[in-house]
């Protein structure tokens, strides 16, 4: 028996991958590497090969017997999703029908799948709740809620589990420093401080510091990737002791602003560094805050690395000592 990891070589995919094999678990990876490392893939087998292509996927199936898969391949680029929909309605959706696909013809049932804050687009309240409604505000999001609602229709007609987890902002890296987060071209708030700090790029643009927050910059809630890994091995539990299937929000519930991050970054490198108030970034809620209740209660998760500072320190490790 093994598991499946889609996209496996990616910055979250890798983390579980690493945390599935630590757990016992005989793993597949399964990557395209267009945006995914090669690097990254330190665990398990590594199968290269691309959801696009229906026959690239039924060799993996026909050479392992897999039970469940974890699916993280996906674009999310939010920006680039506005300008080329195409490129996101079929990577995201139309090639994970393809996965559903093979799945089912070779009777796996067992789904965890990527999903996001960025469905609920833009919210009325936070911290939020699993049961508000969902109106993406960009088509990257919209990817995500078709694959959420296909899962749905799936489950009822071909008796197929999945937990679909809405991550909020996924950070930090692997405590051991072993991987981390890079992408390329990066545009992810903690890796780019991180690189003004290490005097890698200039400086650090603040977008927008006129919203309704207390500082008036925007408000995120940043998840440890190692308390995502936990979660996730949690989820694959769930759906093993015979549950149909669920959704969870994973977050902190904690609430940090642009300028926050920030001064952590500050804090824990030591560095000084320029810091520039710019304009607006367009599609941007001014606050995400996502209410972790469900997922504690139903999947007994604790986040453990709640604390900004230490969600910065060992991404700093990482981008200190290795990087890819
Ligand atoms: N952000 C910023 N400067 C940057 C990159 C990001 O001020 O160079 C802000 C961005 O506007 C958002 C927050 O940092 O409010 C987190 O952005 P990120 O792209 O990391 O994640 P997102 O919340 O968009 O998924």
């Amino acid at each position: 028996m093994a598991i499946l990891v889609c996209g496996g070589a990616g910055y979250i995919g890798s983390h579980i991958n690493k945390q599935l094999n630590r757990e016992g678990y005989e793993t597949i990876v399964f990557d395209n590497l267009v945006y995914g490392h090669r690097e990254a893939v330190k665990w398990g087998t590594f199968a290269e090969g691309d959801l696009a292509d229906e026959a690239e996927i039924e060799a993996v199936f026909s050479a392992h017997e897999i039970d469940a898969v974890f699916h993280f391949a996906a674009y999310a680029y939010v920006g680039e999703s506005v300008t080329e929909p195409e490129k996101y309605y079929y990577n995201n959706v139309v090639n994970t029908l393809n996965l559903l696909k093979v799945m089912k013809r070779h009777g796996c049932n067992k789904l965890i799948f990527s999903s996001t804050c960025a469905t609920y687009g833009e919210p009325k309240k936070v911290p939020i709740t699993e049961d508000m409604p969902q109106n993406p505000i960009n088509p990257y999001g919209m990817t995500k809620l078709t694959v959420e609602r296909i899962l749905k229709d799936y489950q009822k007609a071909y008796g197929l589990q999945s937990a679909v987890l809405r991550y909020f902002n996924a950070a930090g890296a692997d405590s051991d420093g072993e991987i981390g987060e890079s992408h390329h071209p990066e545009t992810h708030l903690i890796p780019l401080v991180l690189d003004a700090a290490s005097g890698k790029r200039e400086d650090i643009k603040v977008f927008g510091t006129d919203y309704n927050t207390p500082d008036g910059s925007c408000v995120r809630d940043y998840i440890h990737v190692a308390d995502l890994a936990d979660v996730h091995i949690r989820a694959l539990h769930y759906l093993e002791e015979g549950n149909p299937g669920d959704f969870f929000n994973l977050g902190n519930t904690i609430g940090t602003s642009v300028l926050e991050v920030v001064e952590s970054v500050k804090r824990v490198t030591g560095k000084e560094f320029p810091v520039t108030l710019s304009d607006r970034r367009q599609g941007d809620p001014a606050r995400l805050v996502g209410s972790s209740d469900k997922a504690r209660k139903v999947l007994g998760w604790e986040p453990k690395y709640g604390e900004i500072d230490v969600i910065v320190a060992h991404a700093w490790k990482w981008h200190e000592n290795a990087g890819y």
